[in-house]
């Protein structure tokens, strides 16, 4: 396998596979099983989020060096910035490390509500730009002023004319009697003729829930000139979706917003001075070449971008503007990687260690069982439809009441075990028959973690993250795989798709340890995740690096325990707590020193998370 599991086309260099196992392609390389059992070692188990504050960097890095060398090539005379759309990933673990590894820069965040606005006043670096998008009441608008006299650098985009009026008004209110009034810069989102791209089409577009139409703009345009705030007005703005899987609708709406800066820069917008393209840079989520989801590359979209806007620019005759992006997806995506350990396979019945053949069977059964020795290449479709006709056949026995449960057992156990056999000896022979028989013979893992927590994308829309072992990778994985979360929902199941087919090590979950990594689960999973079930938001570590390559586990936020996701729920902890006392204390079925171990047991237990310890009876550490 020289692209295990599609490495080569999700990682981006990310990860690598070294020694058998999926390493950090960073520093000293190391690898994610050697990090995940160290933090296991600690007492951390069930599933971990691992957070890489260089992969965040790694992103930030590549977006202002192609744009910078778009410029430069283009002979761009506007400045290139961009902000980071806090919706993306608002937890302070992810927000301290992109503020941390984008000093060099003058990155900024972007806020879409008041609570994420709380969170750009207190974490952008002053002078650093802070946009403020979505609906707005007059507490935000005001908000926006007081990070304004607190010295930032904040532009409000408006998304309606209601809200310029609203703007108006706390402007009135706010700066009067002020000897040198503030007031925030001015954006102003334009509702696109064109429609946006992918699911998230309905961010662009007229039927749009945002932005402004041409004669909305006309109308704010008047507006600010007769409220004197026309000289606020510096940025135009649109965002036309989310993972825009090619790049012709972007410049289509390019076009559409760049004549409408244009015009407005030619009524006499003086002090406009920048468009700001949103984001909608998309992320490779694909683990096979047929199922890839872009088809640009970043190059190619800052050429674009900055060749368009020049293009513009120079036909109407105006100053080349800023260009500003809003990405979130593209620089949050790989930095945050899923462990999860596998509790459980549910197919050991159909293990040769299962049979209970006896004494003498029934001749079906003996002649299955010679089937399943024998087989080899050259028999093996022979062979396979033989095993699949006895066991209509010896089914049909059992129903009329001529074997038993244990012939039917052998029979079940055998065919399986004949079917996997076929389909490695076959596998080069890609025949849709044995494409179905894999379906069949799928293994389901049981993995701890809950796919409406940490991939919630997949619940709702189908999104696919790449998953894959982070150990073995020298053995071939031959179980078609179905992953089950721990979830009592039957929609926590990624299945096996015969498109993208998932193979996994067949493994003794009681003599080792399995874990797998979904990839690139940092941006939106996080807070659009769900506890359904009440399972919340894994236990998170942040992985850095020194300058001699050696890594540090630092910030670890455990998820959270049972009692605090109650309190979360507003059930009062105390009543809570006096309620298990109550029931212990007045049980007349213990004795004093039972009640005491048991008390004890029941606030070891409340002290931890819900997600699962162990399902075997003989392992302690899962
Ligand atoms: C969601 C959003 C973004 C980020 O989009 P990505 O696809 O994550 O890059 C940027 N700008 C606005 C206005 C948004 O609503």
């Amino acid at each position: 396998m020289n692209n295990p599991y599609g490495i080569h086309i999700w990682s981006e260099n990310n990860f690598i596979i070294k020694d058998n196992r999926v390493n950090i392609n960073y520093a000293n390389q190391p690898s994610l099983l050697e990090i995940t059992q160290s933090i296991r070692k600690r007492g951390h188990k069930g599933p971990l989020l691992l957070r890489f504050p260089h992969l965040i960097k790694k992103q930030i890095d590549r977006l202002y060096f192609e744009f910078n060398r778009a410029k430069n090539e283009f002979e761009y005379q506007g400045n290139f910035q961009a902000v980071f759309p806090l919706k993306v990933n608002q937890f302070p673990n992810f927000v301290n490390s992109i503020v941390e590894v984008s000093r060099e820069y003058n990155y900024g965040l972007e806020a879409g509500s008041k609570a994420e606005l709380i969170i750009a006043i207190t974490h952008t670096p002053m002078g650093s730009p802070i946009t403020v998008n979505g609906f707005k009441d007059k507490e935000m608008i005001t908000l926006c002023f007081i990070a304004s006299y607190m010295g930032h650098n904040i532009t409000i985009t408006i998304e309606g004319i209601g809200e310029l009026e609203t703007i108006i008004e706390v402007n009135r209110e706010f700066n009067s009697g002020i000897q040198n009034p503030i007031t925030p810069k001015i954006g102003i989102r334009i509702r696109l003729h064109s429609s946006g791209v992918g699911i998230w089409a309905k961010s662009g577009g007229y039927s749009s829930k945002f932005g402004l139409t041409s004669t909305e703009i006309l109308e704010a345009y008047q507006l600010l000139q007769e409220h004197n705030l026309l000289d606020k007005l510096w940025m135009v703005h649109f965002h036309i979706g989310s993972q825009m899987g090619e790049i012709a609708p972007l410049k289509k709406a390019l076009r559409e917003a760049g004549n409408i800066y244009a015009e407005l820069k030619k009524r006499g917008a003086d002090t406009l001075n920048a468009i700001n393209i949103g984001g909608g840079l998309a992320v490779e989520y694909a683990q096979y070449k047929s199922t890839k989801e872009l088809n640009y590359s970043l190059k190619e979209f800052a050429n674009d971008v900055v060749f368009v806007i020049k293009e513009i620019a120079k036909s109407k005759s105006i100053k080349e503007p800023d260009i500003f992006t809003e990405s979130g997806r593209f620089i949050a995506s790989s930095h945050a990687v899923l462990i999860a350990p596998v509790l459980e396979l549910f197919s050991q019945e159909y293990h040769e260690k299962s049979l209970r053949l006896k004494e003498t069977n029934p001749p079906l059964i003996e002649e299955l069982h010679d089937l399943w020795k024998a087989i080899n290449r050259s028999n093996a479709r022979e062979y396979l439809h033989d095993s699949l006709d006895h066991l209509e056949s010896l089914l049909t026995l059992f129903d009329l009441g001529y074997i038993n449960l244990e012939d039917r057992s052998n029979t079940e156990i055998l065919v399986n075990l004949i079917i996997k056999k076929s389909i490695l000896l076959l596998k080069n022979e890609d025949t849709n028959e044995l494409q179905k028989l894999q379906d069949r013979i799928q293994e389901k893992y049981l993995v701890n973690f809950s796919a409406f927590q940490s991939l919630p994308d997949f619940w709702g829309l189908g999104q696919k993250f790449p998953v894959m072992p982070i150990d073995k990778l020298n053995t071939k994985p031959t179980n078609p795989a179905t992953i089950w979360d721990i979830t009592c929902d039957s929609d926590g199941e990624i299945g096996f798709d015969r498109d993208t087919p998932l193979y996994l090590h067949d493994i003794d979950i009681e003599q080792e340890e399995y874990f797998l990594a979904f990839f690139l689960t940092g941006a939106y999973q996080e807070v659009l995740g769900m506890k359904h079930n009440l399972f919340t938001h894994p236990t998170e570590i942040v992985v850095n690096f020194d300058e001699n390559g050696d890594y540090s586990l630092d910030n670890l936020i455990e998820a959270q325990n049972l009692m605090d996701v109650l309190e979360d729920m507003d059930y009062n902890r105390n009543l809570v707590d006096k309620k298990l006392k109550y029931l212990i204390e007045e049980s007349n079925l213990l004795n004093h020193k039972q009640k005491e171990n048991i008390l004890g047991k029941l606030y070891l237990y409340l002290s931890e998370n819900s997600y699962l310890k162990t399902i075997q009876a003989n392992r302690e550490d899962l």
